[in-house]
C-alpha cells in the first residue's frame, strides 16, 4: 500500500482552506497552520466573481456562500465634484441576465470554508505563527514556528500566508493608499441601488464606497454592507485625532446619502485600516514549496479579484497534483495554468489603481472626462464586464 502524501498548508485564509478541502478529498494528509485562533476581519467585504463562484460550486459550497452573501449586478461610481458617471459596469453585458458577483463579508467566506475543512477532518492547528520552512534531504520540508516548535517533514508545503507571507524574502511595494473598512446595516429605504457596488470619488484622493454583503459576521442576518473610505496610510493617525464627527462631515460633503451609513459608526475601532501592497513573484514554485493566493501576488483590491484568484489557485494546484505523480512537474504545470491570468490581472490592477487611489491630479481628470464616457459605449461595456468579472483569458479553461 502506498503512503498518503503529506502537505502542510501555512495560513487558514481563502487559498489555504480551499486547498485543504481539495487535497484532503484527493487523499493527502493535510495539516493547516494558522497564527490566529480565528480569521481576522481585515477588509470587511469582498466580491466573489463568477470564476470564484464556479470553484466554490465545484467544492459544493456555492449555495452556502450565496445564502450568506448578496448578489452584485452592477458597479457604479460618480465623481463627486462634477457629478459625472465614471464607472458603470453591468454584469448583464456578459450576455445573460443571471450573471452576477456575490458580495459577502470576509468572515462569511471563512466560516463556509472552515466548516467544510472540518467536515473533511482536516487538522487545523491554530496559534502557530510560521517563520520558515527549510528544505530537508529528499526534497521534503519542515515548518518552523515563532514559539520555537517545528513540524514535519512534509512532502509539500503550501505557502498561503497572504500578502505579507513570512516565507517570502520581499514584501513587495507597499502602496501609499489603503482604506478604512467597516460593516453597516443598509436602510430599507431605496436610497442605495439594489445589488450594486456604489462609489463616489473626489479626484483620486478620496473614495467612499458601499458594497452589499448580506449577513454580518456576528450571525446577524440581512441587509448589511461593507462601507469603505480610502485613506493615505500616513494620514491614519490624523484621522484618529480629528475624530469621527469631522470624518462624518467629510463623508457628507462627498456623498450626502452615505452620511446615514457613516453615522452608524460610534467608535473608530469599528473601522479597520487595510494598507495594500503590489508584488508578483516571477516563479512561485520551489522544491517542495509553492506560494499561492496573495503570497504569490498581491495588489490593491481595485479590481476586486484577490479572493477569486486565491480560489482559482487552489483549484488549479489540486488539479495539477492530481494529474501528475511527480511533484516538481505538478508544481510547474500549476504555474503554467495560472501564470497568464495572474500576470494580466496584476498588470490591470497596477494600471487602474492610480486612477482611483493616488495623489495624481491628471489621471482622475482623464478618468472623468475621457475614460468614463468611453467606458459607457457598448464594446467597452462588454470588455469591462468581462474584466471585472475576472473572466479575461478564461481562467477556468483547462482546470476542470
Ligand atoms: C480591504 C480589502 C478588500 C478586498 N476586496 C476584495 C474583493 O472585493 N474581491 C476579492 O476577490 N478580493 C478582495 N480582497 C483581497 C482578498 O481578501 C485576498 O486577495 C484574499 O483574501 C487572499 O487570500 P489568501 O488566502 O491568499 O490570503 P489571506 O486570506 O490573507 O489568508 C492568509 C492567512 O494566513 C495567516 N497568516 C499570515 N501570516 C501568518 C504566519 N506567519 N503564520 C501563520 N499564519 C499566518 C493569516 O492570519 C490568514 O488567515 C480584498 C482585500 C482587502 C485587504
Amino acid at each position: 500500500m502506498t503512503r498518503a502524501r503529506s502537505v502542510a498548508i501555512a495560513g487558514a485564509g481563502v487559498a489555504g482552506l480551499a486547498s485543504a478541502i481539495l487535497l484532503s478529498r484527493a487523499g493527502w494528509r493535510v495539516t493547516v497552520f494558522e497564527r490566529f485562533e480565528r480569521a481576522r476581519p481585515v477588509g470587511s467585504g469582498l466580491i466573489l466573481q463568477p470564476p470564484g463562484m464556479a470553484v466554490l460550486d465545484a467544492l459544493g459550497l456555492g449555495d452556502r456562500v450565496r445564502e450568506k452573501g448578496a448578489p452584485i449586478r452592477r458597479l457604479f461610481g460618480k465623481s463627486a465634484g462634477s457629478d459625472r458617471v465614471v464607472l458603470d459596469v453591468r454584469y448583464s453585458a456578459l450576455g445573460g441576465e443571471g450573471a452576477h458577483g456575490v458580495g459577502l463579508h470576509r468572515a462569511s467566506l471563512f466560516d463556509v470554508l472552515h466548516g467544510a475543512a472540518l467536515e473533511e477532518q482536516v487538522v487545523i492547528e491554530t496559534g502557530k505563527a510560521v517563520l520558515a520552512c527549510p528544505p530537508l534531504s529528499g526534497g521534503r520540508r519542515e515548518l518552523h514556528f515563532a514559539d520555537g516548535a517545528s513540524a514535519g517533514p512534509f512532502d509539500l508545503v503550501i505557502d498561503a500566508l497572504g500578502s505579507r507571507s513570512a516565507l517570502l524574502s520581499s514584501p513587495g511595494r507597499l502602496l501609499d493608499y489603503g482604506a478604512l473598512w467597516g460593516t453597516v446595516l443598509l436602510p430599507d429605504r431605496a436610497d442605495f441601488q439594489q445589488a450594486a457596488l456604489e462609489q463616489r470619488y473626489l479626484g483620486a484622493r478620496r473614495m467612499v464606497g458601499v458594497l452589499p454583503i448580506g449577513d454580518a459576521p456576528d450571525a446577524a442576518r440581512g441587509r448589511h454592507a461593507a462601507f469603505f473610505w480610502s485613506l493615505r496610510h500616513d494620514r491614519y493617525d490624523a484621522w484618529l485625532q480629528d475624530g469621527l464627527d469631522a470624518w462624518k462631515a467629510e463623508v457628507q460633503a462627498l456623498w450626502p446619502l452615505a452620511r446615514h451609513l457613516a453615522s452608524q459608526f460610534a467608535d473608530p475601532a469599528a473601522l479597520t485600516f487595510a494598507r495594500y501592497a503590489h508584488r508578483t513573484i516571477a516563479n512561485p514554485a520551489e522544491a517542495g514549496l509553492i506560494h499561492i493566493g496573495d503570497a504569490w501576488r498581491a495588489t490593491s483590491p481595485q479590481l476586486g479579484q484577490g479572493a477569486n484568484m486565491a480560489l482559482l489557485d487552489a483549484y488549479a494546484l489540486a488539479g495539477a497534483l492530481r494529474d501528475r505523480a511527480d511533484l516538481g512537474e505538478a508544481l510547474a504545470a500549476f504555474v503554467r495554468r495560472r501564470r497568464r491570468h495572474v500576470l494580466l490581472y496584476q498588470a490591470m490592477s497596477w494600471l487602474f489603481t492610480p486612477f482611483y487611489q493616488s495623489d495624481n491630479r491628471v489621471l482622475p481628470l482623464l478618468r472623468d472626462r475621457i475614460a468614463g464616457p468611453l467606458a459607457r459605449l457598448p464594446p467597452a461595456q462588454r470588455f469591462l464586464a468581462v474584466l471585472v468579472s475576472g473572466q479575461l483569458r478564461g481562467p477556468l479553461r483547462g482546470l476542470e
